[in-house]
């Protein structure tokens, strides 16, 4: 109990923490002027060092949380059919969000319109080089396979390093009490990554507030005006997706209710927003639906990391407006066929995006070209989009735990009454 309440507390400072650092970056942007104090003691000192920390903190958890948990998760299925099945089912999951998270957002754009009559002269194109390394489809399935698994821990290389912890865990399942050592280890080095999340949300607050005071006492409101069709539009398919079709699914596949979900996820959420990178979320989220939804670890600690690693709804739903948004600036009719190239290009574009902050909008250049769109535009909305990449990265992470807590309800990996539990 003491635990619950603690966590509600936390949610509720997290959420203060929200609305005060966006009204102190907007407070330092447009009342106080540039000085000494103003940018490099409070900006680029105080708030920066205090954002990052607490982020660095939260990365620090990610690899050895990802493989300890990962390796527990897949000792305790044991057997590799229902791992299989889970998998499957997670990937199926996976894609199908995604393609109806675009479709969304073409809807939406199409109905918005936002780039219709939009004055490209107004807006500070950014030159930010969009280059990005090439990588065959053959190569990028060959990747999932490590060649040094040490290497991949190393380098934060997620699927490689989920398919070696997924092994390790199976065969210490199948070997049973002769790898009791190991498998102790592991189980015992896992309460300790536990325990650190705990220690480090405690920080929560204070990280949340620097991190959102610093991005808007940089950006503040006026460099959206020219664009704020175009971001309207994408938070409004953000909106839908995440209120509409992601409850919808939990409540008819699961009966679970949406809005204990959404209560109890939000620290998570908020979290993801103000640091705009999935994979720093995965060691809070895993927990969260631990410890205040009853989702099994036997589930999350896999579809967490996967889902963090391939599932980008929320960036799916930005490139689909982003398609639309050009194309109507630069005066370009997209066909129907354009319209199944762009879901079919910006789901591969989803999963190829890494969970940091800004690679949708690199992956979004495969998706312009897939249907011969200017890759120069991106540069009209790269100037604004740190703050919807801070929206899609919380729809993002949403999504994968919805699709955790479905996937759970179905292996009966729930646990109903800490769900319910508002205490
Ligand atoms: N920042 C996003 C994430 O971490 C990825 C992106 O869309 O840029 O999920």
């Amino acid at each position: 109990m003491t635990i619950g309440n603690k966590k509600l507390g936390l949610t509720t400072k997290i959420f203060i923490a929200l609305i005060l650092g966006a009204v102190a970056g907007i407070i330092f942007h447009y009342f106080i002027p540039t000085s000494y104090v103003r940018d490099t003691v409070f900006v680029n000192g105080i708030f920066y060092v205090l954002g990052n920390g607490f982020l660095r903190l939260m990365q620090m958890l990610v690899v050895p949380l990802v493989f300890c948990s990962l390796v527990c998760g897949s000792a305790a299925v044991g057997d590799t059919a229902t791992l299989g099945k889970v998998g499957l089912k997670t990937l199926v999951f996976y894609v199908v969000t995604t393609a109806l998270a675009i479709t969304v957002a073409l809807l939406v754009a199409n109905l918005i319109n936002p780039g219709i009559g939009l004055d490209t002269s107004s807006i500070v194109v950014s030159d930010v080089a969009l280059s990005q390394e090439k990588i065959s489809l053959a190569d990028t399935l060959l990747n999932i396979i490590p060649t040094n698994p040490i290497n991949a821990l190393a380098t934060g290389d997620m699927l490689p390093t989920i398919v070696f912890a997924l092994i390790v865990g199976i065969i210490l399942a199948k070997l049973g009490s002769k790898t009791e050592t190991v498998s102790n280890f592991f189980s015992q080095f896992n309460d300790i990554m536990m325990e650190m999340t705990n220690i480090v949300m405690q920080v929560a607050p204070i990280g949340v507030f620097c991190l959102i005071a610093k991005t808007f006492s940089g950006i503040g409101f006026s460099a959206f005006v020219p664009l704020l069709k175009y971001m309207f539009s994408v938070l409004f398919a953000l909106f839908i997706h995440c209120f509409f079709v992601y409850t919808g699914m939990l409540k008819t596949m699961t009966g679970l209710s949406p809005i204990k979900f959404i209560k109890k996820f939000f620290p998570v959420m908020s979290f993801a927003f103000s640091t705009a990178t999935s994979n720093a979320t995965i060691p809070l989220s895993i927990e969260t639906l631990e410890e205040k939804m009853g989702v099994s670890r036997k589930i999350s600690s896999f579809t967490i990391p996967l889902g963090a690693t391939i599932n980008m709804d929320g960036t799916a739903i930005m490139q689909g407006v982003a398609v639309v948004f050009a194309a109507q600036a630069y005066g370009i009719d997209l066909t129907m066929a354009d319209y199944i190239t762009v879901i079919a290009t910006a789901t591969l574009a989803s999963i190829g995006t890494a969970g940091v902050p800004g690679v949708g909008l690199v992956t979004l250049s495969m998706v312009f070209a897939s249907v011969g769109l200017p890759v120069e535009a991106i540069g009209i909305i790269m100037g604004i989009d740190r703050i919807l990449d801070m929206t899609r990265t919380a729809v993002n992470i949403t999504g994968d735990a919805v699709c955790t807590t479905v996937v759970a309800c179905q292996n009966g990996e729930v646990d109903k009454d800490i769900f319910n539990d508002v205490a």
